[in-house]
């Protein structure tokens, strides 16, 4: 992980590391001299003006995204490492980081392959049924493109099927029987709007083939289990931030089960990240 250092004053990247400044909850952190402008500055590292300790916010993020609530992860900060904190701040941290990291992965190019799989969930939020579309693809488990909406219709499902191309061009995008999907490929794909291209639209119908895709199924699971775990999910406007950050620890942070690799890796996308990927992501995201 390499990064220039920017004046935070004028912009430049003429300048050399001069001296620390003690910080409360950070420790000391490096001082710069930007030869530019002749003024002092500190490079911020995603986590400035944080009052909390780096480490504990990337693994309370990490720890509440792969499965744990924000109340037992502030149980467990207090039991073992006598660190008090509230349940709301870790939730706060989840979002203030997932929306930052997603500004920054949106500009990230990917290799991706040419069978990409669509599948929706429906997300239980104050007695409504929300949904949350989901795309993946095959060769590197990227999940290539997702979308929040209030119900399932062909113009949500356009919204989504634009999302899920934006980062490559599969042979086929491959979904349910949904009734809404045939009229959104339709407009979206035949029909000149996109320059001419074509993406075949395979559908698996279980009812009438009985036949079910178990190894796409179990990409799936894994993201409806974590929704379903989810306390948090309460607001509207809280309830995709989290989902955005349930996608970045799939593509950016965990193994795949079968792949062993990180599908960011599987995609050549060239982050070199080290043991705590939440932290490197969220100071590449700095400055960003
Ligand atoms: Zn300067």
């Amino acid at each position: 992980m390499v990064s220039v250092i920017i004046c935070k004053h004028c912009k430049s990247n003429n300048n050399y590391k001069k001296g620390f400044r003690r910080t409360e909850f950070r420790g000391k952190i490096q001082k710069y001299y930007c030869k530019t402008c002749h003024k002092f500055f500190t490079n911020d590292d995603g986590f400035y003006r944080m009052r909390n300790n780096p480490g504990i916010i990337t693994m309370s993020i990490d720890m509440y995204v792969s499965n744990l609530s924000s109340r037992k992860m502030r149980n467990q900060l207090k039991r073992h490492l006598n660190y008090k904190i509230s349940h709301i701040s870790i939730l706060d941290w989840v979002r203030r980081y997932a929306l930052r990291v997603s500004r920054f992965v949106e500009r990230l190019g990917y290799n991706l392959g040419e069978s990409f799989y669509a599948d929706e969930t429906v997300i239980f939020r104050e007695g409504k049924q929300d949904k949350f579309w989901c795309c993946l693809d095959w060769d590197t488990r990227l999940i290539t493109g997702f979308h929040y909406s209030l119900s399932a219709n062909p113009t949500q499902a356009q919204e989504f099927l634009k999302k899920a191309i934006s980062k490559g061009k599969p042979k086929y995008i491959q979904t349910d029987a949904g009734v809404f999907y045939p009229r959104a490929f339709k407009k979206l794909f035949y029909s000149n709007k996109l320059s001419g291209l074509t993406i075949e639209h395979k559908i698996q119908n279980y009812q009438t083939t009985h036949i079910h895709n178990y190894r796409i199924e179990t990409v799936f699971m894994k993201i409806k289990d974590r929704v379903l775990d989810f306390r948090g999910l309460k607001a509207l406007w809280s309830a995709p931030i989290l989902m955005t950050a349930i996608v970045i620890q799939h593509n950016f942070i965990e193994n795949h089960s079968t792949t062993d690799e990180v599908p960011c890796d599987s995609a050549n996308a060239d982050l070199n990240l080290s043991e705590n990927r939440w932290l490197d992501l969220i100071h590449l995201s700095a400055n960003k």
